[in-house]
């Protein structure tokens, strides 16, 4: 049988492995950080009618630019932005290697401070990029020294910050955006994916824009808007950002199909934003039940709860996953991450996290 080692693979992607969260047919998934309810129906006929709208034209290519979509999540956003400063791809993954492709590459670097999400690092493999691994502390905390210390010892070209974290689930602290970008010479770009899901008072990196022409924030509609099947993330930057990866993005990249259907949902955005407070609800009874029980939790702005095992996380995972619930095993050691989804899911975690822990114990 031929492997990948047959293969004439470039050297740097020899021996490594692809993104891969288990997708397990478990009645109860809180592994991806998706959004736990599904599409109204009242949002479903939208996006069909949409849809089906496009579909006699499909001879043609789609727009390439996007624009009016990209002017609809410029409304979304706020703060003054317009069409200029956004750009959208299939997914927030999408926008990251488009600005590795554009302002990092063969012959540069990226640095991101983990734990955080896995796949910076694979995006920057991907793209040639160099990757420098900087750290939190123990307590995965960051702070505006630590930050700028580790960014000015190494001098990237692009710098991953990402907040709320994930898998931590803690918003940074707004000095160390204004820390890094004080220090870095590089592009910034903050991954706000789960802004949305933020404790009030966190402030958003897109009060910074205005002056900071490296700064670059993503976000997605795969998490608040329950819309990671239709793929769509987005940047709002600099309109000069929006040029440059428009020189590596490929062309009608964003399907008719894709942009119609974010359009509809952005449209029936209240809809689907009222999950939203639903879900916070549910992470703060996750906190605060398994901070009742003992149980060492991370402080969360995000749909997700990093907790403590007390022990071997991938024993608890395995015992969890036996009793109908799949997390998340992100690597950290005795650490385990849970989505919040509806209440019954929490009530179902809550409880197999009981019995595992019992298990475990007896
Ligand atoms: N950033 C972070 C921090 C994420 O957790 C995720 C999804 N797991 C993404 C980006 C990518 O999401 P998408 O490509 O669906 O927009």
């Amino acid at each position: 049988m031929t492997t990948i080692d047959d293969l004439p693979i470039r050297d740097d992607l020899r021996g490594r492995s692809p993104y891969g969260a288990p997708q397990l047919d478990v009645a109860v998934r809180l592994n991806t950080n998706e959004n736990s309810y599904p599409v109204p129906d009242a949002v479903v006929d939208a996006i069909a009618k949409a849809v089906q709208a496009e579909l006699r034209d499909l001879n043609r290519y789609p727009d390439r630019d996007a624009v009016a979509l990209r002017t609809d999540l410029a409304a979304y956003l706020g703060y003054g932005l317009s069409a200029a400063h956004v750009w959208a791809a299939n997914g927030s993954n999408e926008v990251q290697q488009q600005l590795l492709q554009a302002f990092a590459g063969p012959g540069r670097t990226a640095l991101g401070f983990g734990p955080s999400y896995s796949m910076h690092p694979l995006l920057a493999a991907g793209t040639g990029t160099r990757w420098i691994g900087a750290q939190r502390a123990a307590d995965f905390g960051l702070t505006p020294e630590s930050a700028v210390a580790q960014v000015a010892a190494h001098d990237p070209d692009l710098v991953f910050l990402c907040s709320p974290n994930n898998p931590t689930g803690t918003a940074l602290d707004p000095a160390v955006v204004d820390a890094v970008l004080a220090t870095a010479r590089g592009m910034v770009v903050v991954d706000e994916a789960y802004a949305e899901f933020a404790r009030p008072g966190t402030p958003s990196a897109l009060t910074l824009l205005p002056g900071h022409p490296r700064l670059v924030v993503t976000r997605t509609m795969s998490k608040a808007f329950g819309f990671a099947g239709g793929r769509l993330g987005y940047l709002a930057a600099d309109p000069a950002v929006v040029d440059a990866v428009q020189l590596v993005r490929l062309p009608y990249h964003l399907s008719a199909l894709t942009q119609a259907a974010a359009r509809a949902a952005l449209a029936h955005r209240a809809e689907l934003l009222v999950t939203v407070d639903a879900i916070k609800q549910q992470r703060d009874r996750i906190v605060a039940t398994l901070r009742g029980r003992g149980v060492q939790v991370a402080d969360s702005d995000a749909n997700f709860v990093l907790f403590d095992v007390g022990g071997d996380q991938s024993q608890v995972w395995r015992q969890l996953l036996e009793h109908g619930v799949l997390v998340r095993d992100v690597g950290l050691p005795g650490w385990l991450r849970v989505t919040a989804g509806t209440e019954s899911e929490t009530d179902a975690f809550l409880s197999a996290m009981d019995t595992a822990v019992m298990e475990i114990e007896a």
